[in-house]
This record gives structure tokens, sequence and C-alpha cells, in this order.
């Protein structure tokens, strides 16, 4: 049997007729940028993530750097992130000028590890990203607390979170300022890069909506240095079909979840994801911790079962970032968290069968290279 890491053609399939209507209009519209389409759209993500405003972007990356821009964060700042994160989430920091500083996370979630950020505070802190990884909320009670504290801005990556809940709100909702990616992976994914931008702050939304069309307002004024970064209104119409059935395809993830964890539940050489009771988890990706990960991984992969590794260095070894002077042994729940992660195969229309060949073979396997 074979198993994709992730298969979205059933998935289309039940969103292809609306789709087609809608490109069929925006094609014959010809409004490709910043049609009315993607003022729907962002409206309808707004309220979804229950914020007053979203701003639509080029990619993931791109509302993070603009979000960043829009707090004046700025050469000789620095701001406070996982070191257990996709790059992206340093290189909008380091886009601005301003340096990143990498704490460690928690052994249990992989978020930011609030008893860590004290430490990591200095003068020159400005802001805190907290990573929402694999779909689950970062502890955001401590790290707002510790923020407001020290007077500091909290933008949430929630980039792997669309839809997951934290006491009750939704992510993006519960810092200053969030970040979206809708990269055709993510669970809430367009036929090509976009991103979005939300918050509840009037000057933080003006700021961005300036930022991400050449700092302009109105037509032929620029107020400030701004870029090329705007949501197409393809890209609207794809997301807004599949927005509407977001709620729906989470809690087949959460289903198939359940039957992966029923499956693997006793192997004590399989450590599964652990959903803390104030949250709901979303699993964009379904990720466990398994002792000789490389040799199983390519052995799952070699039965015809893709999985993937999210992510094997942890960004304070990446070679980019050797300049700040970070080593080895900096941030051990990181590096053995990088060492033992596996992400298998997670996507709504999974079926049983599939997921019961997955869970048959990774326990052999874990069974054949045990030490
Ligand atoms: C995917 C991702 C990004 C970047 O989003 P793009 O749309 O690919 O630019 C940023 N942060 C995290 C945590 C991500 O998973």
């Amino acid at each position: 049997m074979k198993v994709e890491f992730i298969d979205f053609s059933e998935q289309y399939h039940t969103i292809k007729a609306e789709i087609d209507v809608g490109l069929k209009k925006v094609f014959e519209k010809g409004n490709f940028i910043l049609g009315q389409e993607a003022k729907d759209f962002e409206n309808e993500f707004a309220k979804y993530c229950e914020t007053k405003y979203a701003v639509g972007v080029n990619s993931g990356t791109d509302a993070l750097y603009l979000a960043v821009s829009a707090l004046d964060i700025d050469v000789g700042d620095e701001v406070i992130l996982p070191t257990f994160t996709f790059i992206a989430t340093a290189l909008c920091i380091s886009y601005t000028g301003a340096k990143p500083v990498f704490v460690d996370v928690e052994e249990d979630t992989y978020n930011l590890d609030p008893k860590k950020l004290k430490a990591a505070i200095t003068k020159r802190t400005k802001a805190i990203i907290p990573v929402h990884i694999y779909g689950q909320s970062a502890n955001m009670k401590e790290i707002l607390s510790i923020a407001r504290k020290h007077n500091l801005k909290v933008i949430e990556d929630a980039a792997q979170a669309h839809g997951a809940t934290y006491k009750g709100k939704r992510v993006g909702s519960l810092g200053d300022v969030a970040c979206f990616s809708f990269y055709p992976t993510k669970s809430l994914g367009a036929f090509g890069d976009a991103g979005m931008i939300v918050t509840n702050d009037d000057k933080t939304y003006k700021k961005c909506l300036m930022l991400r069309d050449y700092g302009r307002e109105g037509r032929y004024e620029h107020k400030i240095k701004g870029y090329n970064s705007r949501l197409d209104t393809v890209q609207a119409v794809v997301l807004s079909a599949k927005l509407k059935r977001l709620d729906e395809w989470n809690r087949m993830r959460n289903k198939n979840v359940s039957h992966y964890c029923e499956l693997l539940a006793g192997e004590k050489d399989i450590k599964l994801p652990k959903i803390k009771k104030d949250r709901t988890h979303v699993f964009q990706t379904f990720a466990v911790r398994v002792r000789n990960r490389d040799k199983i991984c390519e052995a799952m992969n070699q039965q015809g079962i893709s999985v993937l590794i999210h992510y094997p260095i942890p960004l304070h070894l990446q070679e980019a970032y050797k300049d700040l002077g970070y080593k080895k042994g900096d941030f051990p729940i990181a590096e053995l968290t990088a060492n033992e992660i596996i992400s298998l195969p997670m996507y709504p229309h999974m079926k049983k069968a599939q997921i019961e060949y997955v869970c048959h073979t990774l326990k052999r396997l874990v069974k054949t290279y045990r030490t």
C-alpha cells in the first residue's frame, strides 16, 4: 500500500464546482489583485479568527515580515522566538535588521517554553513570536503576562494552526497581531502562495495595509517605503471555498488522530502528541517521537509511506544563523526533539486502512531498530 504524506485530491472534489464558478468570474472580470473576492475573504477570515481586521498578503513569510515591520521593530532591536520552528519565523526578524533571540521549547507540546522567556529578555527586546507548532496553541496566558510586564509586543505565528483554540478563543485573536500562511500544504491552503495578517489594533491594521501596497495611502501618495505583497483574487476564491469547510476538515483530522493514537497507544517507544486541556489541536502535522528516527524514516519511505521531519535542525544550529554564535547543547529540549520527531501522513480524507498500515509498519520498524 502507498500512503502519501498529504493527498488533497478527494478534498478538491468537494469544492471543485464552487471554485470553478468563482474562478470563471474572476477570469472574466480581470480583477486579479485585491479584487472584491479578496476583500470578502479578508472579512470572512477576520470573522473566523474573531478579530476586527485581516490583511491579505503574498505568503506567510510576508505576513510575518509586515507584522514585525508594522510594530516598528528595527535595527538594534531583539525579538524572542522558539528555536524549534520553520525558519520563516526567524527570517522575518532578520529582514528588519533586528536580532532573533532563540529560546527552548516545552518537552510535551514543543511550543515556546514561557519559563525560559525571562532569561532571554534584555533592554533591547521589543517583541515575542510564539509559534503554535503543529496546530496547537502555545501557552499564551504565561507568554502574554510576561510580555505585558516587560512592555513587549506579541506576534502569533499561526501558520500551522488555522482554527485552533486556546481557552475557548481562536488563535490569531490572542496576541497583538497574528500571521497565517496559506501555503498549499497548510490545513487552509491556496493554489499557490498566500498569507494573512489579523489584528484588533487599528494602527497596526492601517500600517499593514500600506506596507503590502507600496506604502500607499490613496492612489498616488506614498507615506512609507512599502512592499508589493498583496493577496491575489484567484487565491481568495479558493480560500473562501475552503474556509467554509475548515472546521469540518479539522474535525476529520482529529478523528484520524484518535484512530492513530488508539493503534499506537501502549507502545512505550513511540511518544504521542500531548493535547493540553485548555486548547484544541488542529493537527496540521501529526508528529510522534521515536528513537533511531533516521533509520525508521528511511524504512517507512521505502515501504511506500511518505514521512517527513518537522524539523531536523533547530534554528540556532542552522548555518544561516551561525553569525549569532549559538552552539550545540544550548537548547537541549529542541535538539532532542529534532533528533526524534517524525511527521506521519495526515490529511482530512485519509482512509482508516491507510492509518492502520502506517501504524502497523511503524510499530514493526520501532521493534526492528530498538537498541
Ligand atoms: C509555513 C510556515 C511559515 C511560512 O509561510 P509561507 O506561506 O510558506 O511563507 C511561517 N511559519 C511557520 C511556523 C510555518 O509553518
